[in-house]
């Protein structure tokens, strides 16, 4: 159906993630209820409260040149704002699926800090967010999910805000802009064109020469294929023989929008079954070294 631009507020999802969630409805209903999660956190992320988040943002000055942009960046964070939002996404998670009820309570909780909780899911504190579920009565895998969840609508306002500064002479493993692996490979255009997409702030970048993102082994040990049986060779997982890494590779016509990474990391499980059969695994979320301290914003 044509939306009207005028009875009809515009789409805070881009075409192309609109495009793979009716894909993926019909392809993998019982997912449903998750993509309704995954739906609500993109959608979210064009809200313009992020975006002035991301605009107060101070960066550090001592910055290591292989170091993340947010490396010790100090965030103002609108704690009112934040707080519905984190407790949002709590309690919208919980009604995914049974590993997850115990969100519910954490919605809740007086204890619940927002800020904290951010901070830890942006720098990947696995062991701060373990203790902050004890703390909430809730699941450490259910809740280090929904933190990370919960903070894609800053990160995705901060990559748009300083992203451009960052991307051309990076050539690192992991995100230029919030430290993280990246969640997707694409192989981009008729020049296939590899490029690294992170799943969390959208960022887009190259790592030249063949190397393994991970463990930055160099060579044929860094880069072999996994290409299942009933494809081309246009979705593949690329495998690690050093740190048995992989990172799943898919050709594209053209670069996904920011909101279209998760989605399309959805739409490839067969390619992780694929990797996780022969033992290859990715990797957990890479800590942020010096992390990112997140502050109530003044006024
Ligand atoms: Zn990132
Ligand atoms: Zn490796």
């Amino acid at each position: 159906m044509r939306r009207s631009a005028i009875d009809t507020p515009p789409d805070p999802l881009s075409a192309g993630a609109r495009r793979q969630i009716d894909a993926l409805l019909a392809a993998q209903p019982e997912a449903a209820s998750w993509l309704g999660v995954l739906s609500a956190v993109l959608a979210e992320s064009a809200a313009p409260r992020w975006e002035t988040m991301a605009s107060a943002t101070r960066l550090s000055p001592e910055r290591a040149p292989a170091a993340p942009l947010l490396a010790g960046a100090v965030i103002p964070v609108d704690p009112r704002a934040a707080e519905r939002w984190v407790r949002e996404v709590l309690r919208i998670a919980a009604d995914a699926g049974p590993e997850a009820a115990s969100l519910r309570a954490a919605a809740e909780s007086r204890d619940l800090a927002p800020l904290d909780m951010l901070a830890m899911a942006i720098n990947a504190e696995g062991d701060h967010l373990d203790a902050a579920a004890i703390t909430l009565g809730a699941s450490p895998e259910a809740l280090a999910v929904a933190a990370g969840l919960a903070s894609i609508p800053l990160l995705q306002a901060v990559r748009r805000r300083f992203g451009a500064a960052v991307a051309a002479h990076w050539s690192e493993g992991y995100c230029p802009v919030c430290g993280d692996w990246p969640l997707l490979a694409e192989q981009r255009g008729l020049e296939r064109a590899r490029r690294l997409r992170c799943g969390r702030c959208g960022s887009d970048w190259a790592q030249p020469g063949i190397r393994c993102p991970y463990c930055n082994v160099t060579g044929h040990a860094a880069r072999a294929a996994l290409i299942p049986e009933t494809d081309s060779e246009a979705r593949r997982v690329e495998i690690c023989y050093q740190c048995r890494g992989y990172l799943k590779s898919v050709s594209t016509l053209r670069a996904w929008a920011g909101d279209e990474i998760p989605l399309a990391d959805m739409a490839t499980v067969d390619l992780d079954l694929a990797a996780l059969a022969r033992e290859y695994e990715r990797p957990g979320p890479r800590t942020l070294r010096p992390g990112v301290t997140v502050v109530t914003a003044d006024g």
